[in-house]
């Protein structure tokens, strides 16, 4: 069977996520940078990185390649967002109109923690990981509503900042930041 991971490769840094997935073992010709309605007909997981939710959105959209994505997530394609990618994800964005993926019955409200300037790293809890995990969050957005679909995975200041829903998965950091590759081992088993 075969398992080519996908990495949403519009703007960002889909390089790191690349990175992580080859140092968890995964072959590097199994992995493709996903541009195209094309390319996500050969894909069977996606990971979707950190960028601009509002850029990424627009072209998304525009080259189709959005519809190919809700298309194969509907029968059961694994994704995963960071970030951007779980902005992507959502169902709707608090306070905005903007293209989105709505796969994820959430809402977003982007840059929940302030500017560029106000990023960090903490310590977050993982329910589906054994000790916690290194967040690096930069403009990151926290999730504000979920349906009960949803399970929530982390916690940081009482906001919620990881979610799943089947096989899809939302997280407002960025493991492909860290050297610690235990949620991209993860998502690779989901
Ligand atoms: N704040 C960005 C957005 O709303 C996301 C930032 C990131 O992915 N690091 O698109």
């Amino acid at each position: 069977m075969s398992n080519v991971v996908g990495v949403l490769a519009i703007q960002g840094d889909f390089h790191k996520h690349t990175e992580s997935v080859i140092a968890c073992g995964h072959p590097a010709e199994d992995i493709l940078e996903v541009k195209t309605p094309e390319d996500v007909s050969k894909i069977d997981r996606l990971i979707i990185p950190g960028g601009e939710s509002t850029t990424v959105g627009l072209l998304l959209e525009r080259f189709g390649t959005a519809k190919a994505i809700q298309g194969k997530t509907s029968s059961g394609m694994p994704i995963w967002g960071t970030c951007m990618g779980m902005i992507l994800l959502a169902k709707s964005v608090e306070d905005r109109k903007q293209f989105t993926l709505s796969l994820l019955d959430i809402t977003v409200r982007r840059n929940a923690f302030g500017a560029q300037i106000h990023s960090f790293e903490a310590e977050v809890p993982f329910s589906k990981l054994d000790e916690p995990i290194l967040g690096v969050f930069i403009r990151a957005p926290v999730v504000t509503e979920f349906s009960s679909e949803v399970e929530v995975l982390s916690k940081y200041q009482d906001q919620v900042v990881a979610v799943q829903q089947g096989k899809i998965l939302g997280t407002s950091f960025h493991p492909e930041l860290t050297h610690d590759i235990r949620l991209h081992k993860y998502f690779l088993n989901l």
